[in-house]
């Protein structure tokens, strides 16, 4: 799946994705899960990264992803600043 800006944005305006990245992030092998972004399961031949992020209610949330989205993400997340 190509990953565009589009759709980065689309997920951080929808609040699938949080809008900042407050450096609360823990990398580590992946463990089956979906990545958020592009759906695809990350394995444990991948990293995976786990981002602490919070709802529209405030409450905390967990959203995984590979490090391709990841990166991605951060990029984007950058412009918000
Ligand atoms: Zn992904």
């Amino acid at each position: 799946m190509h990953l565009t800006e589009e759709l980065i944005q689309r997920k951080i305006l929808e609040g699938e994705l949080p809008a900042n990245f407050n450096g609360r992030t823990r990398a580590g092998h992946g463990e089956g899960h979906a990545c958020k972004l592009c759906g695809e399961k990350i394995d444990a031949s991948k990293v995976e990264y786990e981002i602490e992020g919070r709802n529209a209610a405030g409450a905390t949330r967990i959203i995984r992803l590979d490090g391709e989205c990841f990166q991605a993400w951060l990029v984007q997340t950058d412009r918000n600043h």
